[in-house]
């Protein structure tokens, strides 16, 4: 079976490495050469937890993501992750300790549910948690090191035989009439130009699916509610004499009083002890087609008046930041799997700011799903044919 993979970021460098995996005759293509900061994918450092509250089945697959990166770290001697253990806090009856737990309790997931005083003990970090919220505490929770991860991956598929062109923007998608794909791409800084034939087509473009998708299947990138926002990812500077190490502050998601949600994670092993990564989750909606915006003054304001409010030792000082673009859907689900009944054009998008954990879950699902006619893998919540009549062809 011969696949085009567009878009070679977190979802589609795994897509590329599984089907090659899997003795698929892969293409994949990216814009830009991943890993890189202009997409989803920005920023350095990603929470891995399988306290899923965005979905039930998505538990399964981000253990499937783990065990393949157990492997992806044996094969290519990378350091993937920080094994920090991983925290949701939150009031105990609001949408972030609540779905954790339930998260956990369906699926006898080793967490631990602390109260405040016990979390304010052993977690300096979070030494200003209200006396009514908890923390849901999971061990086996992780940071991922977004470079090596990607750059893992790639490498893997490589190796697996996938043949990989970066630079290459791809401009139209085609279903042909007698059956397979056309791709038509462009050089990002040569004049060079190409197209590319196959069986199959799998989009996974990040913020670049549903401009693609809109000519093929228009019905379902209105149906999905599909649009492009984007968040700021911001580092500050902890003026603490002792720093806020990731002991202190394991890498953590927690639902503040007022709702608002803030994330982020302590000083990494080797890293600046002046610096810790904190964002106030805060999406602006991106016009279809434009660049990564720039972060303003506008857009820092909220972890810099948060900050130093939650956070022991954290001043009101920039060190670092980006906008980091990602694509969402109307019910804030992914949407994999094919949108035409021919099953020639599939699609792995949707990501809604939560689907890095999931990347080698997903990538594993989908060439799965592609080489034997079906998949393992509970995903059949996120195919595009949930929006009604939206898939096309017939
Ligand atoms: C601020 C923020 C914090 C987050 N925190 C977490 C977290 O802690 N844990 C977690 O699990 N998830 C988190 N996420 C979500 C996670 O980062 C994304 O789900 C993940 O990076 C999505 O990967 P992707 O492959 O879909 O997109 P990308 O990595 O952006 O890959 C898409 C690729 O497609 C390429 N492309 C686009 N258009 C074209 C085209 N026309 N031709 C060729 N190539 C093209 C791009 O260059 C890019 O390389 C967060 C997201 C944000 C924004």
């Amino acid at each position: 079976m011969r696949v085009i993979v567009v878009g070679l970021g977190a979802w589609g460098a795994h897509i590329a490495w599984r089907l090659a995996r899997r003795g698929a005759d892969v293409v994949g293509l990216d814009r830009h050469a991943p890993p890189h900061g202009f997409g989803s994918s920005g920023g350095a450092t990603r929470m891995f937890r399988t306290a899923c509250l965005e979905h039930p089945d998505l538990v399964q697959v981000a253990r499937r993501s783990d065990e393949l990166w157990r492997e992806l770290a044996d094969r290519s001697g990378r350091r993937l992750r920080v094994s920090s253990g991983g925290m949701l806090l939150g009031p105990a009856d609001g949408p972030v300790v609540t779905g954790a737990r339930q998260a956990a309790q369906r699926h006898g997931l080793p967490v631990e549910v602390l109260d405040a005083a016990a979390t304010r003990r052993r977690f300096r970090g979070h030494a200003t948690l209200p006396e009514d919220h908890l923390a849901v505490f999971e061990p086996e929770a992780a940071l991922l090191d977004v470079d090596q991860v990607i750059s893992g991956a790639l490498e893997q598929a490589r190796a697996a035989g996938a043949r990989l062109l970066t630079g290459a923007g791809v401009q139209a998608v085609e279903r042909r009439a007698g059956g397979g794909v056309r791709v038509e791409w462009v050089g990002q800084e040569s004049s060079a130009t190409g197209v590319l034939e196959a069986d199959v087509l799998v989009l996974a473009a990040g913020v670049g699916n549903a401009g693609l998708l809109a000519p093929l299947a228009p019905e379902l990138v209105e149906a999905a509610g599909w649009r492009t926002v984007a968040m700021p990812m911001t580092f500050l500077r902890v003026g603490d004499p002792d720093g806020l190490s990731i002991g202190d502050l394991p890498v953590f998601m927690r639902e503040l009083e007022d709702g608002r949600v803030v994330w982020g994670h302590g000083v990494l092993p080797g890293a600046d002890p002046s610096v810790v990564k904190l964002g106030v989750e805060a999406a602006t909606p991106v016009p279809p087609g434009s660049g990564v915006p720039d972060l303003t003054s506008h857009d820092w304001a909220p972890v810099l008046e948060q900050g130093p409010l939650t956070f022991p030792g954290v001043r009101a000082e920039p060190v670092s930041g980006t906008m980091c673009r990602y694509d969402r859907t109307r019910d804030g689900q992914f949407v994999i799997g094919p949108v035409d009944h021919e099953r020639l054009v599939w699609v792995a998008g949707g990501c809604n700011a939560h689907g890095f954990k999931h990347s080698a879950g997903i990538g594993d699902a989908v060439a799965e799903w592609l080489v034997d006619g079906y998949t393992t893998m509970p995903v059949d919540a996120f195919r595009p044919d949930r929006f009604a009549d939206a898939v096309v062809g017939g």
